[in-house]
């Protein structure tokens, strides 16, 4: 495995690459890796001839007051789970080699980006949607690997490829959670224990809600108060939304017609933690 810092490095890499008509799976990511990122890895060493893995903690899309400064970090072992998993590149570029000095272009991606976590976190899918689309021109990917956790994240870089004619295929791939239902995230290693067992309200909420769903209820306003009031009746929890949207438009719906995500968010202590599940009513 190698390990590239500077982007046109990265783009030199990538176009040798092409050139020899070899097919690039990329997989982006912010580091301090689990079973989740690792998932997207395996998909991704699958699906094309060479794997690349970013690992860049993007300022531009943590607002004020938000975890950037202490966003957990182990560069080492990533990079040993990476090299494990036959990750061919880490890419690992630096903020000021992204934002060099006179950096002024954003991608704004209008109404999927509205909603639902921006509505709590404003500018945070600008500066994701720009800094996906830097990281595509530099790692010229023909797919690019994204988890269904960060469930509207997903549908805006999907929005932007196809808004903007971008040549990647983008694939959205399941949450992996703990043994207890909890979804994996870097953030869940600000939790005590106490939080940490609280943080189970979302999944037990999503999965009444799916079992629900199952058994033939179609009815938003019968399915989201009930997720409500069990993620607001866990303790040191304070809910930020649930919301049941149509899987494409992120638009909310009042039926699940044959299917539709319900998407949640809330503050565990003080560590935000978001979760999403299908719904689907037979
Ligand atoms: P992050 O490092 O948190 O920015 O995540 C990098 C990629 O891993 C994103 O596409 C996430 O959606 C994905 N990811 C994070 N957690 C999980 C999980 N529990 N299951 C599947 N994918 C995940």
């Amino acid at each position: 495995m190698e390990i590239v810092d500077h982007p046109r490095e990265m783009q030199e890499v990538a176009l040798a690459w092409r050139q020899q008509h070899q097919t690039i799976s990329f997989v982006p990511t912010m580091g301090y890796f689990h079973e989740g990122h690792l998932s997207l890895m395996r998909y991704g060493r699958k699906q094309g001839d060479r794997l690349v893995v970013s690992l860049f903690v993007n300022p531009t899309q943590f607002g004020p007051g938000e975890d950037l400064d202490r966003y957990p970090r182990d560069p080492e072992r990533d990079a040993a789970l990476a090299r494990e998993v036959g990750v061919d590149v880490l890419y690992t570029p630096t903020a000021a080699q992204m934002y060099p000095e006179g950096y002024q272009t954003y991608v704004t991606v209008e109404e999927v980006s509205r909603g639902l976590c921006g509505a709590t976190r404003p500018g945070h899918f600008r500066g994701v949607a720009t800094v996906v689309l830097k990281l595509f021109n530099q790692v010229l990917p023909h797919l690019a690997v994204f988890g269904e956790k960060d469930y509207q994240q997903l549908a805006v870089i999907k929005r932007m490829v196809s808004d903007l004619d971008m040549p990647v295929e983008v694939v959205g791939r399941p949450i992996v959670r703990e043994a207890d239902g909890l979804a994996m995230s870097s953030r869940n290693t600000y939790l005590n224990p106490k939080e940490r067992r609280a943080a189970l309200g979302l999944f037990k909420a999503l999965t009444w809600a799916k079992d629900a769903a199952a058994s033939g209820e179609n009815q938003a306003d019968k399915i989201v108060p009930e997720v409500i009031q069990t993620i607001k009746s866990a303790p040191h929890t304070r809910l930020d939304y649930a919301v049941l949207v149509d899987p494409d438009t992120l638009q909310s719906v009042d039926t699940v017609q044959g299917s539709a995500r319900l998407a949640v968010a809330a503050w565990v202590g003080d560590t935000r933690l978001i979760d999403n599940m299908l719904l689907e009513v037979p």
